[in-house]
């Protein structure tokens, strides 16, 4: 019998190549995975533009707001991190106690579900410790891009036709070319007037919740749906259901309250 040491220097149990903690490490960081991507939608949907031309809404000087990197980064090596470990366990046939062998969807949630259940296959693999810390290292990053204080949100168009950004929590904002000053809340309530009775596919909604400092994944809007908390309004053009966008601040507002 050969004793067998972890990459962390800790012993391993049953001749395994990672220890006990490295395994639950590495159980927590895929079991946060599909929360992490959700954050990581929101994160990405706020910084997108809103394109109020295809809502039947005056098109103003809207240009799009550049994606926010970070989250885009993260979610990038996040992917390639786990196809890549699930395309190892795959050509390893890495030990499972899965009900089935079909292999995941192409999502990062059905990915890191596929890789739970492989855990401790893993654990006997001479790699497995390289598992561990590349997964726990790319949830890691996507968790630290999360966890920063949140960047400049939109706050709405001024007369001279810039776009307003402000400080989250900030009462008045001052436009960055013609110096007029504006107060936040007044603004938000002046853009929800703007767009009060549109309707919006999940993906604009979910745009648009972001800009009344709402963050909401489209995810999230479709569960509403699915779970009849609100009612769509038939489809657009594209087969994509329509919703009353004041249904869905009703909604994020209250979600917001009762998780605040
Ligand atoms: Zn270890
Ligand atoms: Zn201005």
């Amino acid at each position: 019998m050969s004793d067998t040491t972890c990459t962390c220097g800790k012993p391993t149990r049953d001749n395994a190549y990672v220890c006990e903690t490295c395994l639950s490490e590495l159980a927590r960081a895929l079991g946060e995975i599909p929360w992490t991507v959700e954050q990581l939608d929101i994160s990405l949907q706020k910084a997108r533009g809103v394109d109020y031309t295809t809502m039947g809404g005056s098109a103003s000087s809207e240009s799009p707001l550049p994606v926010s990197f970070p989250a885009f980064e993260a979610l990038t090596n996040l992917r390639q991190v786990i196809v890549m470990w699930v395309r190892f366990c795959d050509e390893e046939a890495i030990r499972h106690q899965s009900p089935t062998t079909a292999f995941p969807k192409d999502t990062l949630v059905s990915m890191s579900r596929w890789l739970m259940w492989r855990i401790d296959g893993l654990a006997l693999n001479d790699l497995g410790g390289d598992a561990v810390s590349e997964i726990t290292r790319a949830v890691g990053r996507a968790r630290q891009v999360i966890d920063r204080p949140a960047e400049k949100v939109y706050a709405g168009p001024c007369e001279c036709g810039r776009d307003l950004y402000a400080k989250p929590k900030a009462k008045m904002t001052k436009c960055k070319g013609c110096e007029r000053e504006y107060d936040v809340e007044e603004m938000r309530d002046w853009m929800r007037t703007a767009v009060t009775g549109r309707l919006v596919t999940a993906r604009e909604g979910s745009t648009l919740l972001g800009r009344f400092d709402l963050p909401t994944a489209q995810k999230t809007i479709d569960s509403w749906h699915d779970r009849k908390r609100i009612l769509d309004h038939g489809c657009n053009p594209t087969g994509a259901r329509l919703y009353l966008i004041d249904d869905l601040i009703g909604l994020a507002a209250n979600d917001g309250r009762m998780s605040a």
